[in-house]
């Protein structure tokens, strides 16, 4: 199985158009390694690939990714897109992959009617008879998709800001993802470690929450008023000791720009390396 990381950071990117903090002044000027917003590929056999959530970014991502080039006239080795939660920078990518092209989305139905039922545009990929193809995704359920077995695992989260109410489970989910031996665990948004710890035991290699380093980091920067708890994100400085007794490789995603782990030779990235993990970049090979 090939797990490839498509974009490592959080909403916004790194550099953030909007945004001066240092780390994306560094990223400008070349000093800091820039990154696109969360996504992955998985294939288990090199040919059929699927993509676990649609980044604003995708375009790109899929220039930048040759074995996720077409093949043919009109084609697409993507075979599925697995879809987390329903954040935007999750799910505005799918605007992007419209021309005409049959698209299969697994999401939980929380997720999917968000934004098949509450929003008209997402239509657009409706269009005509197989079109779109919903894989209707269940905690706890594994499904099979392009020769990987999938299993969503409940992930402590939030519905997303422009939907709001009250979360339930299936808002945002994390997956088990198996393909020939090896497995992954990908968890890119969690608030709380509920049963995390012990679902993701075994797996040869985790990818998890690393949007924040400390819960107050947005307002220390003086870029905002949430919390990382506010914003359902465990931060780093509380999930670093969590999995300490994980096997395989442990590596932090989904990266906001303001997190210092992004400056290399930070305190803070130091800290992360000697506790065993990693930090996930554009182009990374999970399990090499
Ligand atoms: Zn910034």
């Amino acid at each position: 199985v090939r797990v490839r990381v498509l974009g490592a950071a959080a909403g916004g990117g790194f550099p953030q158009w909007n945004c001066a903090c240092r780390g994306c002044m560094l990223a400008r000027r070349g000093e800091a390694t820039p990154r696109t917003q969360d996504s992955i590929a998985i294939s288990a056999d090199g040919d059929r690939w699927v993509l676990f959530n649609a980044s604003p970014d995708v375009l790109r991502q899929i220039d930048a990714t040759r074995e996720l080039w077409p093949r043919r006239s009109r084609h697409s080795p993507i075979a599925a897109i697995v879809l987390t939660n329903g954040d935007v920078d999750h799910v505005a990518g799918l605007l992007s992959l419209r021309e005409r092209q049959p698209l299969t989305i697994a999401a939980t139905s929380r997720v999917f009617g968000g934004l098949f039922e509450r929003n008209i545009l997402l239509r657009t990929l409706q269009r005509f008879d197989g079109h779109l193809h919903w894989e209707r995704l269940q905690l706890d359920e594994p499904i099979a998709l392009a020769g990987l077995e999938i299993t969503p695992i409940a992930a402590p989260g939030k519905t997303p800001v422009h939907l709001g109410g009250a979360a339930e489970p299936e808002d945002n989910i994390g997956v088990l993802v198996r393909g020939d031996q090896r497995s992954i665990a990908y968890v890119s948004a969690a608030g709380a470690i509920g049963e995390l710890g012990t679902r993701v035991e075994g797996a040869d290699a985790l990818l998890f929450d690393g949007t924040f380093w400390s819960n107050d980091e947005l307002s220390a920067q003086g870029v905002g008023q949430g919390t990382a708890a506010s914003m359902a994100h465990l931060p780093i400085s509380a999930s670093l000791p969590l999995f300490e007794g994980f096997d395989g490789r442990r590596i932090y995603t989904h990266i906001n720009n303001t997190n210092p782990i992004l400056i290399e030779r930070s305190p803070e990235r130091r800290a992360v390396e000697a506790a065993g993990w990693q930090v996930a970049y554009d182009g990374m090979e999970v399990l090499p």
